[in-house]
C-alpha cells in the first residue's frame, strides 16, 4: 500500500532563499496552499517583507535570517520551525547563487562558493531534515536543481552545472534513503525564469562573449519551443504539487519546468 499523506493544510515547510524570486514564489504558493512557511533567506529584511505579504493574505509564517552554508544556521531554522508551530514538514531547498565565468579561468574560490551553496548545503539541509522526518515517518523534501543540471553544455557557468547535476543527483540518493520511511525527495529543474539572478547571467553572459544582453536574452528565448521565458509562479506550483499529496508515488524525480527547452 503507498502510505496516506494528510493534507498539507496547517503542515509547515522551510522555504531556502525565499526572499526574492523563485523562493519568494515557493512561500507565496505553499502560504495559499494552507502551510505553515518559514521564509528563511540570507538577507532577512526582504525575508520579512515576504512574512508580512503572507500574513496580509491570511497565511502564516515566519522570517529567518540564515546562511545556508553554515551548519548551526540549518539547524536553527529547523529549531525555530519546530519552537514556533510544533511540526516541521517538509523543506525546499531553493538558495543559490550564480558566478558566471570561461572554464578555464574558474579559480578553486569560485569552485568552492558555488558548490557551498549550490550544491554542499542542499545535501546538508536536506540530510537534517531527513533525520526528524524519517524518524516521524513522513516528509518531503524538494531541491531546486535546474535544467543546467542536466544539459551540462553551458559555456559560461561551468561550476553552476557541476552544483545542479549533483543536486539532481543527491535527490536520487537521499529519494532511496527516504523511500521506506515515509520520506519523499525530488526536483524541479527551472528553465528560463524572469529574476535578478537571470539578468545577473545576461549581464555576465556579455561581458564574456561581447554580445550585448538584449541579443543574448533574444538568442535564448529562441532555443525555448514554447516561445516565453518563466516567471517564479511556473516553478512554485510545480513544487506546491511535488509537496502535495498528489505526487505519493513520486520520489527521486527531477522534473523541468522549462517550457519544452528541455525534454528528457
Ligand atoms: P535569486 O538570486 O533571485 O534569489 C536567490 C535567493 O537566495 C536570494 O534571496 C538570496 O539572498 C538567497 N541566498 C543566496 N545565498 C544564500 C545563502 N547562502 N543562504 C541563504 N540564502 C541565500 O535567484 P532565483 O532566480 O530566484 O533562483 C532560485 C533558485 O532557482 C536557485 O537555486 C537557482 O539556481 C535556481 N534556478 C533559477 C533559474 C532562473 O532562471 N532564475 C533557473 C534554474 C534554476
Amino acid at each position: 500500500m503507498i502510505p496516506f499523506e494528510p493534507s498539507i493544510k496547517d503542515q509547515v515547510a522551510i522555504v531556502t532563499g525565499a526572499g526574492q524570486g523563485i523562493g519568494r514564489g515557493i512561500a507565496l504558493r505553499l502560504a495559499q496552499d494552507g502551510l505553515c512557511v518559514v521564509v528563511a533567506d540570507l538577507k532577512l529584511a526582504p525575508a520579512q517583507a515576504v512574512v508580512a505579504e503572507i500574513e496580509s493574505a491570511g497565511g502564516k509564517a515566519l522570517a529567518v535570517g540564515i546562511d545556508v552554508t553554515k551548519i548551526e544556521d540549518r539547524q536553527r531554522a529547523i529549531q525555530m520551525a519546530l519552537d514556533s508551530f510544533q511540526r516541521f514538514d517538509g523543506v525546499v531547498n531553493n538558495a543559490g547563487i550564480q558566478i558566471a565565468s570561461a572554464p578555464l579561468e574558474v579559480t578553486e574560490a569560485h569552485w568552492d562558493a558555488m558548490m557551498a551553496v549550490n550544491a554542499k548545503a542542499v545535501w546538508f539541509m536536506a540530510q537534517a531534515a531527513m533525520k526528524h522526518f524519517v524518524a516521524r515517518k513522513s516528509g518531503r523534501v524538494v531541491n531546486v536543481a535546474s535544467i543546467a543540471g542536466k544539459m551540462a553544455s553551458t559555456l559560461y557557468h561551468p561550476i553552476y552545472n557541476v552544483a545542479k547535476a549533483s543536486v539532481i543527483a543527491m535527490t536520487k540518493t537521499l529519494a532511496h534513503a527516504g523511500a521506506t520511511h515515509g520520506v519523499r525527495v525530488n526536483c524541479v529543474c527551472p528553465g528560463v525564469i524572469e529574476t535578478s539572478m537571470q539578468d545577473l547571467v545576461d549581464t555576465e553572459f556579455s561581458r564574456l562573449s561581447g554580445k550585448s544582453a538584449e541579443q543574448i536574452r533574444s538568442d535564448r528565448l529562441a532555443r525555448i519551443p514554447m516561445g516565453m521565458l518563466g516567471r517564479p509562479e511556473e516553478v512554485a506550483d510545480v513544487v506546491s504539487f511535488l509537496v502535495s499529496p498528489d505526487a505519493r508515488y513520486m520520489t527521486g524525480q527531477a522534473l523541468n519546468v522549462s517550457g519544452g527547452m528541455v525534454m528528457y
